[in-house]
């Protein structure tokens, strides 16, 4: 019960523990030794390892509350035995935690800050909030000896932030509690009174009687060094009586010394007296070294005072061999400074004050070098958490690089898929416009050509000879030849209409192949077809004409039907200055045509 914060409320829930033992959690905040007798009934043989390991860490529990630190640490380390790291992680961090509790108990906790935070770190990825609040609890234990209050502070006002209100495991009174613990560990007694006394309020309202007494103690203590000694006696009286009732021996003998010293100051020596004898027994029974050397000390001084000073001596000869042990240094210069005392008390002033020399000095040097190891212990924790920062900004770096890696693929991705849209846009684009470009062609073609023969049509040329005509100088010629196949209503019928385009195509053919230079060629009706040509003399137009009524005449060696026979009656008319309209030449060449007809067919008539 040295600092009030030991043990109340402990862990876990995801991976919970065996509800038997919460169960016992919870009596132990009345009855810690009853519930520590329970533990001890319980037959291990048949319990797995898990088992073993969760028994043990609630032992290891019972025995903090009971201020046991020895007893608690070896028998966390025992749990820690059973325990399958890989496994159990949980339980895992939880024994180690009391491991480190147990060893802050004893001073010596300052290796422990890596594995706290291990467990921190795993109990925050893990969201395992009951081992969180527990390591929270124990790193503030330990910055708190190292005397970094600032930081204790923050993890306890975090623990107080997320500890729930009500529960067996950690809850926020046990943050309130570690609140008045960081106060009165830098003497703050006035700060730490309102903690102190919300702590007592709840723990009453539970009726948690070890928390009652473990609060009133530290109330008691508070208000004694406040001055408040009435009521400072007063809580640590009630304390005692509820330690008794619990059978919290020690707890009784811790209230019982707070009580001595005030007697002592106040020269009420007997009443001092019977306390530290009745503490130094309890003491001797629970096997606690430091607070017998201390409970001696205070004997040894009591006596020197009372001026029984071979009952002094006594106690200091009882007291000596306690400090064998090197874990207590500040024992030997007790020691010296009781010998000092009990000398100046015999009258023998010189050699006390060679002692009480020699003690300073050796105090001096102890001071140092704990303050060095103290020193040496903060250094290496910074160093960590230097270096702990140092990998959190590497990977936090290397996280920056991948996140930019992934954003650069992705960027990439994008520029591909966006080049990949405009190329099969441009590729449609580019279709289309093909497309569009051969339909208006076609759409031009239909608009002046004739599908059938591939000449001009009708429109396109009358249009192109009336524009023939129109720029045709005074030296130049221009004739005007119209064509009728003969008897092709005849072919028809004899041969079928898919015949008769056989022949008006094939005819078109010929035409194309015998007419280039300055020649427009046009189906004008059904068979009907108008030839215009510049450029030419007459008999080269003749020739021409003559040219194609052979070749239409030769037409059935091409074309397979049985005696069919293909003809062009054509007539031609030549434009002279008084017939230099399209509709004066065209009515002269129908009528050659015409001439042509009527006297046998198959020839040309020129006008
Ligand atoms: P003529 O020697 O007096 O010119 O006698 P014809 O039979 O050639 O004259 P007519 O004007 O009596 O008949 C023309 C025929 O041409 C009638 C029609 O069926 C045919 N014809 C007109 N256009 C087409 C066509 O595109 N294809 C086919 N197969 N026949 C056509
Ligand atoms: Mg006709
Ligand atoms: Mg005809």
């Amino acid at each position: 019960m040295l600092i009030i914060w030991t043990g109340l409320g402990h862990p876990a829930e995801v991976n919970s523990f065996d509800p038997t033992y919460l169960d016992l959690l919870q009596m132990a905040q009345n009855k810690p030794n009853d519930a520590i007798d329970q533990l001890e009934k319980i037959d291990l043989a048949d319990f797995s390892a898990n088992q073993k390991a969760q028994h043990h860490y609630f032992k290891s529990i019972f025995y903090s509350y009971l201020d046991y630190p020895n007893k608690a640490l070896e028998t966390a380390e025992k749990g820690l035995s059973f325990v399958n790291k890989q496994e159990q992680p949980w339980l895992y961090h939880h024994l180690t935690l009391e491991k480190i509790n147990a060893m802050t108990s004893m001073g010596k906790g300052l290796n422990g800050f890596n594995d706290a935070e291990k467990a921190m770190n795993w109990a925050q990825q893990n969201n395992h909030l009951q081992l969180y609040l527990n390591s929270l609890f124990v790193l503030s234990n330990l910055y708190i000896q190292i005397e970094d209050y600032y930081k204790a502070l923050d993890l306890v006002q975090q623990g107080y932030e997320m500890a729930p209100e009500e529960g067996i495991e950690f809850i926020k009174a046990d943050f309130s509690s570690q609140l008045s613990g960081i106060y009165i560990s830098r003497n703050e007694f006035a700060i730490a009174l309102p903690y102190l006394e919300e702590v007592y309020e709840h723990e009453k309202s539970k009726n948690n009687l070890l928390g009652m007494t473990v609060s009133l103690y530290e109330l008691g203590r508070a208000h004694l060094a406040l001055e408040n000694h009435e009521q400072g006696i007063k809580y640590l009286h009630e304390s005692i009586a509820i330690s008794e009732q619990i059978q919290d021996k020690q707890g009784t003998a811790y209230a019982n010394n707070e009580l001595a010293s005030h007697y002592i100051e106040k020269e009420e020596y007997p009443k001092a007296e019977t306390l530290l004898l009745n503490s130094a027994e309890i003491f001797i029974q629970s096997e606690n070294i430091y607070l017998l050397f201390d409970t001696y000390y205070q004997l040894s001084n009591l006596y020197i005072d009372m001026k029984q000073l071979d009952q002094a001596e006594a106690y200091i000869e009882l007291a000596r061999p306690l400090i064998a042990s090197e874990q207590h240094k500040y024992g030997q210069i007790s020691i010296n400074r009781l010998e000092a005392n009990l000398l100046a008390a015999k009258g023998q002033h010189d050699q006390a004050f060679d002692i009480l020399k020699q003690t300073i000095k050796q105090q001096g040097e102890l001071e140092a070098k704990q303050s060095a190891e103290k020193l040496h212990a903060i250094r290496a924790h910074y160093e960590l958490e230097a270096k702990n920062r140092e990998n959190e900004l590497l990977s936090n770096k290397n996280e920056l690089q991948e996140q930019e890696i992934d954003r650069k693929t992705q960027q990439n991705i994008w520029l591909f898929s966006l080049l990949i849209a405009l190329l099969v846009i441009t590729a449609l684009f580019v279709y289309f416009i093909v497309k569009l470009r051969k339909q208006t062609k076609k759409l031009h073609y239909l608009a002046n050509y004739d599908e059938l023969t591939g000449l001009r049509n009708r429109n396109n040329t009358i249009t192109v000879i009336r524009r023939e005509l129109h720029n045709l100088s005074e030296h130049d010629n221009l004739f005007l030849v119209m064509v009728d196949l003969d008897h092709f209503k005849k072919i028809n019928d004899r041969f079928g209409h898919v015949l008769g385009d056989k022949v008006l195509s094939y005819f078109g053919e010929v035409c194309m192949q015998l007419f280039k230079e300055n020649t427009f060629v046009g189906r004008v009706g059904g068979e009907e077809f108008m030839i215009c040509i510049t450029g030419k003399s007459n008999q080269e137009v003749y020739d021409l004409i003559e040219q194609l009524r052979i070749k239409t005449k030769q037409m059935p060696e091409h074309i397979t039907a049985p005696d069919l026979e293909v003809s062009i009656s054509a007539g031609i008319c030549q434009a002279d200055e008084n017939r230099n309209t399209f509709r004066t030449l065209h009515k002269c060449a129908d009528e050659a045509m015409y001439q042509a007809k009527n006297t046998g067919r198959n020839r040309i008539v020129v006008s």
